[in-house]
């Protein structure tokens, strides 16, 4: 199998850029470990994005959505058939393994195939690697870096790790459908980063009672009932039936170092690019999307990342002779 370029990642970062290669004249495939746009099917269930529709729409082709911004559904059916309507080749279900040759002579290794190609794009995004903890028992089956719904939480008690956007609505959500809920955040207050519309029913939430915070509060241990806070009052005991651990999450520095990109030694571990072409350290290999923060994982998002995919169009349509395949 052979293509002028292959991506990596089939989120709405990685098929933006397959949109924009192909508009140059460029053969493309776009390859996936798992489902299309998986990161989004991974999300709460009844997720709303940030953003409104203009925002997160790629290729031109409008989102049409009910409400003033998207719901997780109508964001995975809207990349869906525009990955159609551009009659992408997708690959999914298959995971890449490794990278060798040069630019313009490069081997894309996944689990089933060896494809050719002249250039590759990662943007594989960072949803499925959580920022672990660190501690006893963040291993039991009770323990999630994911939340998903609240209504498996009913009647129960979910301590929540985390400050900011995710840890705020999933303590929210877990509180309104009768979960009692516990937030240990290692920060002094709820972050002023979460979004303005949610901070205050959060805090709100919290100055009445209905929802239990500790600040300055961090897990050392997760036992079967409990959860160990060190706390600037001592050590606090949480019982628990439930721990989500809304921690954040960052880019698959394997892949980085299976395809060859130098991470820089800074504290967010920024891989080395160029940011006029997005090009890497290695010639031929480019990145997009949210990995091009490294551990910053807020600085790219749908929004401006989906902008990687013209720069690094433009890039390549400079540079590659066309497969005749
Ligand atoms: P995040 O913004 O990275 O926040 C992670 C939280 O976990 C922070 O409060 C952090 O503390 C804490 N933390 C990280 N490592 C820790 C550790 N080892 N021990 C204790 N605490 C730790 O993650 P997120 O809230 O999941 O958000 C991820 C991205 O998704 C963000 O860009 C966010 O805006 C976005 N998001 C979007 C939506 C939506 O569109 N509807 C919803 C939720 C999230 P510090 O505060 O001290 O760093």
């Amino acid at each position: 199998m052979q293509a002028d370029v292959v991506i990596i990642g089939a989120g709405p970062v990685g098929l933006a850029c397959a949109i924009e290669i192909q508009r140059k004249g460029l053969s493309c495939i776009t390859v996936d470990k798992g489902a299309l746009v998986n990161s989004l099917t991974g999300y709460p269930t009844n997720m709303e994005f940030f953003s409104t529709p203009d925002l997160i729409e790629i290729g031109g082709h409008p989102l049409v959505s009910s409400r003033y911004k998207p719901i997780r559904e109508e964001a995975i059916d809207y990349y869906r058939r525009v990955a159609e309507r551009e009659e992408l080749t997708l690959l999914l279900y298959e995971r890449v393994l490794g990278l060798e040759g040069e630019q313009g002579a490069l081997e894309v290794r996944t689990s089933k195939r060896t494809i050719s190609c002249a250039s590759v794009v990662l943007a594989t995004g960072f949803f499925d690697q959580p920022n672990k903890l660190g501690i006893p028992g963040e291993d039991l089956p009770k323990v999630s870096h994911y939340f998903r719904e609240a209504f498996t939480y009913t009647g129960r008690d979910v301590c929540i790790i985390g400050g900011k956007n995710s840890a705020a609505i999933a303590a929210l959500q877990c509180h309104r459908r009768g979960a009692r809920v516990t937030l240990v955040y290692r920060g002094p207050e709820i972050s002023p980063k979460v979004k303005y519309w949610i901070r205050p029913d959060l805090v709100n939430r919290i100055e009445e009672g209905s929802i239990t915070a500790h600040f300055n509060a961090h897990a050392t241990a997760i036992t079967k009932d409990e959860v160990q806070v060190r706390t600037t009052d001592g050590t606090v005991l949480i019982p628990n039936d439930v721990v989500l651990a809304m921690t954040g999450y960052h880019p698959d520095y394997s892949l980085f170092s299976t395809l060859g990109i130098d991470v820089d030694d800074d504290e967010a571990e920024t891989p080395v690019f160029d940011a006029s072409t997005h090009e890497t350290n290695r010639p031929g290999v480019f990145i997009a999307g949210t990995v091009c923060g490294g551990r910053r994982t807020s600085r790219w998002f749908i929004e401006n990342g989906r902008h990687h995919a013209t720069l690094i169009a433009e890039a390549l349509a400079e540079r590659l002779p066309v497969c005749n395949d």
